[in-house]
């Protein structure tokens, strides 16, 4: 982890990544897709189940850097429980997020330690590792709207 991120944000990453959320299979998940960064060697799989237009139940397996870990644990904690509509939007800023193009308090989530994965972008090496969680997410969730068969991620 780079010593150069701000001390939350690294403390908060680091939490993540030692005591990841949603660490866990998922029973008879509707959207199933695995992402790979061969940049630096992430890897994960996504599992969600959805009931009523909401997820009820999210489980993410990730073997990968203490970033791409902790974007995924984080994924993790905010997306359960959210509808669809919600998850799209949250996903689209998250990714806006991390790559620059917004701040956190531009919108009305309530982003929690998400707002940690700002840091990242000072980083441009470690950004592809926080996108992989929420690139295979709407992978996924792309596949399972259409009804297609899901294709493994990959950031490259
Ligand atoms: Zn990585």
């Amino acid at each position: 982890m780079e010593n150069t991120l701000n001390d939350l944000y690294r403390d908060i990453l680091l939490d993540h990544y030692k005591y990841p959320r949603g660490n866990r299979s998922v029973e008879s998940p509707d959207i199933e897709n695995e992402g790979q960064n061969p940049l630096c060697g992430d890897s994960l799989k996504i599992q969600a189940r959805i009931k009523d237009g909401k997820v009820e139940d999210i489980g993410i397996k990730c073997t990968g850097c203490a970033i791409c870990s902790a974007s995924s644990s984080m994924l993790a904690e905010i997306i359960i429980g959210k509808s669809i509509t919600t998850v799209r939007e949250l996903t689209n800023f998250v990714k806006r997020l991390i790559k620059g193009d917004e701040k956190h308090g531009s919108n009305e989530f309530e982003l929690g330690d998400l707002e940690a994965l700002e840091g990242v972008r000072k980083f441009p090496v470690r950004i592809k590792c926080a996108l992989l969680s929420w690139t295979t997410l709407s992978d996924g969730l792309d596949a399972w709207e259409k009804g297609e068969e899901i294709k493994v991620s990959s950031t490259e």
